[in-house]
C-alpha cells in the first residue's frame, strides 16, 4: 500500500529511467509527487459535437476512430498520420505530423478523445496535431476538461506526470489533514482529498479555486508558524537589560549636525524600548538607502555602551566595516567611547596609533571590555572572539547575508552568549538588530521575518533631492562626459560602475578594467581616477575609499563592490554600464551611493542592450527614486520569486503560495496564532511539517 514516504520507484509501472528523471525534478517519495503542482491547465472544459464545429475553435471532440493511417510525405520527407473520427452527428479529420507512433496506439473502433484547434482547409473542417488519448471508464485525462500542465525538465512528458499523479492521487482520501479541522472550518477550506485531486484533475475551476487556496493557505500557514515559534522561542531567553540615558542621549543628537527625521526618532526610540528589557530584542530595521539607518543604530549602541556593555556590528564587506568605524569614530568622537575594526587584515582601536597592535593584543582588549563597539566583516564571528559583556548585535545588510551565514551569525549570537564572561549567566544572549534596505511591504516581511518586529524608516532626511535618472542612448555618450567633466570642475565626484572587473570572452560588456584605462587615458585625463574591485588588496581598497571620501579622486570606477552601503555626500554622479544586467533592486542600491547630500544628484545609465524588455524595466527605473514602487515594478514585471529571490538571499520558495495575496497572509497569521493558542503539540503532523519546511529561516 502506497504512502506519502514511498519512494517513485515503488509506484507501478515507474522504472529506473522515470525515477532518474523524476529525481531531476527534486520528485523522490509520493508526498513530492503529490506536490508537483501544475504551472497552468489547458482548458478543455469545452466539449463540442462535430456537426457544431467551428474553424478557430479550441475544443474536445469525443468519438469513435473510424480510419487511421500513416504515410510519408514525399516531398517534405514527413511522416503524417490521418485518421476519422464520428460522433453521431458528423465526421472530422485529423492530422498528426511526425508522430508515427500514434497510428500505432490508436486502433479503429476506439473511443478517443481529442483536444485542439479546429482548422479548415480545401477539404473541409481538421484537426492538426491535437492532444489525444484513448478513453476508458475512467474518463479522459489528457484531453478533457482543465488539464493540468507541469512545470517539466528533461524528457519527461506531461502524459507521464499525469499517469503518474492520477496512479497515485486516491491514496489522499486516506491522508491525515495536516491542517486542523477548526482552521479548516473557520477559514472555510477544503479538505486535503479535494484539494489534491482538484489541484491535479479539476473538477471545475471552482472546485481548483478552491484547491488552489487551501494549498496555498497551508504553505503559508507554515511560515507562519515556523516564524512564530522562533519569535516564543527567543522570547523565552534573556539578554541583558539597558538603561535608557536620556540625557546623554539627547546630548548625543544635538551634537548632530544634522536633525534626525520623525522615522528615524520613531525606530530608534522603539529599539531602544526593546533594550530596556530583558527579552531578547529581535527587530529588523528596514529603510530605504540612504535613510540614515547608521545613525539610528549609533543611537542604540551609545546607550549600551553607556551602560557599559558592548556592541557588535557586522557588515557583509571590508569597505563597509572600514567606513562605519570611521562614520562611528567621528560621530562618538567627544564622547567616552571606543571603537574597534575587526577584519580578515586588519584590526584598529580608536586612533590610527592603535593600528599597529597584534591581533592578540586586540583580542585582548575585547575580551577586557576596553572596546565598546566592534565593526567587523564575518571574519569576527568565525574567530573565536571573547568578549566581556556582548549586549546588542547588529547586522547590516542583512540580506547580503545568505541563509547559511545567517544561520552562523545567530549561532554566533549564542557564542557571544557563552563568552559574555563578565555575569557568567550562560544564557544571557545579545539583543538582535537587523538592517536592511530591500523594500519589503509590512505585510509581507511580517510573513517572512515573523519572527522579527519591524522598524521601518520611511522617509528620507531632509533637503534631499530628487535623483535625476537618464538612460543615456549612445549617441549622447559624449555628451555626457561633457556633463560629467562639468560636474567634477564644480567640485563633485563620480562613481562609475561595471558589470565586469576585466574584459572577458563575453563580447561588450563593460569592465572595470577596460574602462578604467579609457576613462584615465582618453576621456579625462587631467582628472583623477581610480578603481576598485573584489581584486584590489584590501589595505589598497581602504586608501582609495579614503582618498575618495576626501575628494582627492575624482572618478571611481568599480564593479558592483560599491553596492553596499558606501556613504560619500560628495559624490553626485553614479554612471552604470551595462545597466541591463543588473536587477532594479541593484540599480536602486548603486543610485543609492549619490543623493546624500543637498547637491543635486544624477544617475547616467548605459545600456548596450535592444532587448524591448530591458529597456522597460530601464524605464521604469528612470522614473521612480522610491525603493518600495521599484520593488512592486519588479514585482508585476518579474515575479516575487525572482525579485525577492535574488535581491533577498534565504527567501522562501513556494511551491504554490505567492506573496501576493495580503487577505491570505493576513488570514494565515490569525490561523497561526489560533493553532500556537490551541497548542502546537495538539498539531504533531502538523509541527512536524512545519519543522520540515522551515529550513530557511535563519535561526
Ligand atoms: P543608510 O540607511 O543607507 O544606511 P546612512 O546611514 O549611510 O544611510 O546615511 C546616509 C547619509 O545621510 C549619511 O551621510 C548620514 O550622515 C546622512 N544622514 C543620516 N540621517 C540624516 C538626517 N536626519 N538628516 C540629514 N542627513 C542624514
Ligand atoms: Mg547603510
Amino acid at each position: 500500500m502506497l504512502n506519502l514516504d514511498t519512494p517513485v520507484e515503488q509506484i507501478n509501472k515507474v522504472g529506473k529511467a522515470t525515477a532518474g528523471k523524476l529525481k531531476k525534478l527534486g520528485i523522490l517519495t509520493v508526498q513530492d509527487l503529490l506536490s508537483h503542482y501544475p504551472s497552468r491547465y489547458d482548458d478543455f472544459s469545452q466539449s463540442e459535437k462535430i456537426a457544431n464545429l467551428r474553424p478557430g475553435m479550441n475544443i474536445n471532440v469525443q468519438g469513435t476512430l473510424e480510419f487511421i493511417q500513416n504515410k510519408r510525405s514525399p516531398r517534405q520527407r514527413m511522416n503524417i498520420t490521418e485518421a476519422l473520427i464520428n460522433d453521431e452527428t458528423g465526421q472530422l479529420k485529423i492530422v498528426w505530423f511526425n508522430q508515427p507512433f500514434i497510428g500505432r496506439s490508436l486502433q479503429i473502433g476506439d473511443t478517443v478523445s481529442l483536444s485542439g484547434t479546429v482548422k479548415t482547409d480545401y477539404a473541409g473542417l481538421q484537426m492538426t496535431s491535437p492532444e489525444y488519448e484513448k478513453i476508458s471508464n475512467s474518463g479522459a485525462t489528457h484531453t478533457k476538461g482543465l488539464v493540468p500542465v507541469y512545470p517539466l525538465t528533461g524528457n519527461l512528458t506531461n502524459k507521464q506526470l499525469r499517469f503518474l499523479i492520477k496512479s497515485v492521487v486516491s491514496i489522499a482520501e486516506h491522508l491525515e489533514d495536516v491542517v486542523p479541522k477548526f482552521i479548516r472550518r473557520k477559514y472555510d477550506l477544503c479538505d486535503i482529498d479535494l484539494a489534491l485531486k482538484n489541484i491535479h484533475f479539476p473538477e471545475s475551476k471552482d472546485l481548483l479555486n478552491q484547491a488552489r487556496r487551501r494549498l496555498q493557505f497551508e504553505e503559508l500557514l507554515f511560515i507562519q508558524l515556523a516564524t512564530q515559534l522562533q519569535k516564543l522561542k527567543i522570547k523565552s531567553q534573556k539578554s541583558e537589560l539597558i538603561e535608557f540615558k536620556e540625557k546623554e542621549t539627547k546630548e548625543f543628537v544635538s551634537s548632530l549636525k544634522f536633525q534626525l527625521t520623525g522615522a528615524q526618532k520613531k525606530a530608534a526610540w522603539e529599539i531602544i524600548n526593546d533594550l530596556q528589557s530583558e527579552k531578547p530584542m529581535s527587530r529588523l530595521l528596514e529603510g530605504d538607502v540612504g535613510s540614515g539607518k547608521t545613525v539610528t543604530a549609533a543611537l542604540a549602541m551609545l546607550n549600551v555602551a553607556l551602560n557599559k556593555k558592548q556592541s557588535a556590528l557586522l557588515v557583509p564587506t571590508e569597505i563597509l566595516a572600514s567606513q562605519h568605524y570611521s562614520t562611528l569614530r567621528g560621530l562618538f568622537k567627544n564622547t567616552e567611547i571606543t571603537v574597534g575594526l575587526l577584519t580578515s587584515i586588519q584590526q584598529k582601536v580608536n586612533s590610527e596609533e592603535q593600528i599597529a597592535k597584534s591581533k592578540k593584543e586586540f583580542l585582548k582588549l575585547i575580551e577586557d571590555g576596553k572596546i565598546d563597539i566592534i565593526v567587523g566583516t564575518h571574519a569576527m564571528i568565525q574567530k573565536n572572539i571573547e568578549f566581556k559583556n556582548l549586549a546588542l548585535a547588529i547586522i547590516d545588510e542583512q540580506h547580503r547575508f545568505g541563509v547559511e551565514q545567517r544561520k552562523a551569525l545567530r549561532k554566533q549570537s549564542g557564542q557571544f552568549r557563552r563568552n559574555s564572561s563578565e555575569t557568567g549567566n550562560t544564557n544571557i544572549m545579545p539583543h538582535l538588530l537587523s538592517m536592511t534596505a530591500t523594500p519589503i511591504p509590512r505585510s509581507l516581511a511580517q510573513a517572512v521575518y515573523g519572527d522579527l518586529d519591524l522598524s521601518i524608516i520611511d522617509e528620507l532626511p531632509a533637503g534631499r533631492k530628487e535623483i535625476k535618472t537618464f538612460l543615456v542612448p549612445e549617441n549622447k555618450r559624449i555628451a555626457s562626459y561633457d556633463f560629467i567633466s562639468q560636474e567634477i570642475k564644480n567640485g563633485r565626484q563620480a562613481f562609475v560602475v561595471c558589470p565586469l572587473i576585466s574584459e572577458s570572452d563575453k563580447l561588450g560588456v563593460k569592465s572595470v578594467e577596460k574602462e578604467f584605462k579609457k576613462l584615465n587615458e582618453e576621456i579625462f585625463p587631467d582628472l583623477k581616477i581610480a578603481f576598485l574591485h573584489g581584486r584590489v588588496k584590501s589595505n589598497e581598497k581602504d586608501k582609495i575609499m579614503e582618498s575618495f571620501l576626501k575628494n582627492e579622486i575624482n572618478i571611481l570606477v568599480s564593479t558592483s563592490v560599491i553596492e553596499v552601503g558606501v556613504d560619500a555626500p560628495n559624490a553626485t554622479l553614479m554612471i552604470i554600464e551595462g545597466a541591463e544586467r543588473f536587477g532594479l533592486a541593484q540599480l536602486h542600491q548603486f543610485r543609492g551611493r549619490v543623493g546624500r547630500s543637498s547637491h543635486q544628484s544624477y544617475c547616467l545609465l548605459f545600456t548596450e542592450s535592444v532587448n524591448e524588455i530591458s529597456r522597460r524595466r530601464l524605464n521604469v527605473f528612470t522614473k521612480s527614486n522610491d525603493g518600495f514602487a521599484l520593488a512592486q515594478a519588479d514585482l508585476k514585471m518579474r515575479g516575487p520569486g525572482v525579485v525577492y529571490g535574488t535581491a533577498q538571499k534565504g527567501f522562501p520558495i513556494f511551491k504554490i503560495a505567492t506573496f501576493g495575496d495580503l487577505d491570505l497572509l493576513r488570514q494565515t497569521q490569525a490561523a497561526a496564532n489560533l493553532i500556537l493558542e490551541d497548542g502546537i503539540d495538539k498539531h504533531a503532523l502538523l509541527n512536524q511539517r512545519v519543522d520540515r519546511n522551515a529550513n530557511w529561516l535563519a535561526g
